[in-house]
């Protein structure tokens, strides 16, 4: 399976969770199959999904799934010791690790060779780390979010692309919509 049909197979449990997206083809991915104000779609700062959505699960009560990808996790590798020193219990970060920079034409990553996501993860401190393969995706997510515990999947897939338009949606609207959703459900 590659990162498009992991997406796919995994937005029955995305339902009405709200989710931040990594750049480039995961966002624009997300964006075609399953568009709703729950998501927020990233069109800018490689490496920050997981940044982004800590933040915004330790600003309020509602659960939060960052996908990120094993490019911008190695981009911003100081995410890992400080999602793992302040603990969310309503974040999840699903790593969904291609083993390539798959936006920018699949080069590989270190994540692909010698360097486990898994075990950095481990060793910064984060407690809850699974590892899963594709296919288990959407079953690992959905037992992370019952866990009601800060889980860091490592969904390890091939790399590869599908062609997918470029998401035209003025990034003030992308927030905006995220944001009233948000305080919606935490009124
Ligand atoms: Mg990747």
């Amino acid at each position: 399976m590659i990162r498009s049909e992991v997406i796919k197979s995994l937005l029955p449990v995305f339902a009405d969770h709200h989710v931040v997206c990594n750049i480039g083809l995961p966002s624009q991915e997300l964006h075609l199959m399953g568009d709703k104000p729950t998501n927020f779609y990233m069109l800018g700062t490689m490496g920050l999904s997981s940044s982004i959505g800590l933040g915004v699960a330790l600003a309020q009560k509602e659960k939060v799934i960052s996908i990120d990808g094993d490019g911008s996790v190695l981009t911003n590798f100081g995410t890992l010791p400080t999602i793992a020193n302040n603990v969310a219990d309503n974040f999840i970060l699903l790593i969904i690790d291609n083993g390539s920079y798959g936006s920018t034409g699949d080069q590989p990553t270190y994540a692909g060779m010698k360097t486990s996501l898994t075990a950095v993860a481990t060793a910064c401190g984060c407690e809850n780390v699974i590892e899963c393969q594709a296919e288990e995706a959407p079953a690992t997510l959905q037992k992370a979010i019952d866990s009601n515990k800060m889980t860091v999947i490592v969904c390890k897939c091939e790399s590869g692309n599908i062609k997918v338009p470029v998401i035209t949606m003025d990034p003030v609207v992308i927030r905006d919509r995220f944001m009233k959703s948000l305080e919606a459900r935490n009124a």
